[in-house]
């Protein structure tokens, strides 16, 4: 591969080889014409096959598959129809019967609930951690445990665990990490490295990047792939090679957005430090931040996701989120657009302020996704909208 900057490798990795089209060819297939018996036999003796049956693999995915691969330092990956395409087979692969799982309090909500919920039901109990303290993982992983499950930075306070530190842990006890890699993307975090044994991810984020498909993706050594695919293959979360195509393409122009996301969202955490209707911000890119340290370790850039808490609390904090023009209210992340979300009255709307408080949901609180516009127009539109929320001024009428 020629080149070494990330935006050449990038490039040079998702484009054809010398005579094949720039852009992606689109193999709209579900199955493929067998020469004979003997190749039907050898494919499904493969692992991951790509010309046998899409539900196995496709050579429009493999090619996503390979790039992703590349980009986490992996050996393969296996993409997936949604973040909880992957989230959910990496779960079901590595969860035993009369073993427990160790994972993060603080994790995306419904990888949360799979943990809780469904494999509780299937007798896999999981210990959650309440902080990203190495020590606290420590304290739980035995040898009789499945596997760990982390989120770093975690959604949405931003908390930072050391992966290498609980990566050496549990590898201590035999013990498998699977890290949730979707908030900083493969261009800002490589759990791998870190000596973590699955990074996965929410393609619908910061891989696709533009809001407009969903998808998911599992990268991993040798052998964990292969677990992986003994589950995947039965589970059947494959991606479609159309949605393959879009992801693909978004990946091209990952390393602009990254650089962008990062330095907006690192000068509207100091816009907001700086601001007197802001309590705190969270964001460990700031040097106050309790994980910056580990953060500057782990992390080549701080992403572009962070929260931060209004003064005025609830009331104050939904009106805010309302009053943006150019931020857009809104769920998901990692699209080019800017999207913002008071999470006491959106996705954690339904708990009472106490359950909130147990989930560490301060009622101020907004999450914001940092996206790619002009940083004096996302300055310029919190800055009004904390006037506005404060009672200030009067709001804009939409545009
Ligand atoms: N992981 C994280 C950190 C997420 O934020 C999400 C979705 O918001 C998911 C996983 C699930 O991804 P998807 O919605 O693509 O299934």
């Amino acid at each position: 591969m020629s080149g070494k900057g990330p935006n050449t490798r990038i490039l040079s990795l998702t484009r054809g080889e010398r005579g094949e089209g720039l852009g992606l060819a689109i193999e709209q297939s579900a199955t493929w014409s067998l020469k004979d018996a003997q190749s039907g036999v050898a494919n499904a003796q493969t692992f991951a096959p790509t010309t046998f049956y899409t539900r196995w693999g496709n050579p429009t995915t493999r090619r996503l598959e390979n790039a992703v691969a590349h980009l986490e330092h992996a050996d393969g990956a296996l993409a997936t129809a949604s973040g909880m395409g992957a989230v959910s087979t990496a779960l079901i692969a590595y969860a035993r019967r009369k073993k427990h799982a160790v994972a993060q309090r603080s994790l995306y909500t419904a990888s949360h609930e799979m943990l809780s919920r469904v494999l509780a039901d299937f007798d896999v109990k999981t210990d959650f951690v309440p902080g990203p303290d190495t020590d606290a993982f420590a304290a739980k992983v035995t040898r009789d445990t499945a596997f760990v499950y982390l989120e770093s930075p975690s959604n949405p306070l931003m908390q930072i665990t050391d992966i290498r530190a609980v990566s050496e842990v549990a590898a201590d006890k035999g013990v498998p990490v699977i890290v949730d890699n979707t908030f900083p993307s493969p261009l800002n975090q490589r759990p791998l490295e870190l000596g973590a044994t699955v990074s996965l991810h929410s393609a619908t984020k910061y891989l696709g990047g533009h809001s407009d498909v969903t998808g998911g993706i599992l990268a991993a050594g040798e052998e964990a792939l292969h677990k992986l695919w003994d589950t995947y293959k039965m589970l059947g979360p494959t991606l479609a090679p159309n949605d393959a195509f879009l992801i693909h393409r978004g990946i091209k122009t990952l390393g602009l957005r990254i650089e962008r996301h990062n330095a907006n969202a690192l000068r509207l955490a100091r816009f907001l430090s700086e601001h007197p209707r802001v309590e705190k911000v969270h964001y460990p890119g700031l040097p106050d931040h309790p994980g910056h340290e580990v953060a500057k370790r782990q992390m080549d850039g701080f992403g572009g996701m962070l929260s931060f808490e209004v003064k005025g609390g609830y009331d104050v904090g939904r009106r805010m989120m309302e009053a943006c023009q150019v931020c857009v209210l809104g769920v998901s992340l990692g699209g080019v657009e800017s999207l913002i979300q008071h999470p006491a009255s959106t996705s954690h709307g339904p708990l009472s302020p106490e359950e909130r408080k147990v989930a560490g949901i301060p009622e101020g609180l907004i999450r914001l996704s940092v996206g790619i516009e002009d940083i004096e127009d996302l300055e310029g539109d919190l800055d009004r909208a904390l006037s506005v929320a404060a009672g200030k001024e009067a709001p804009a009428p939409r545009a």
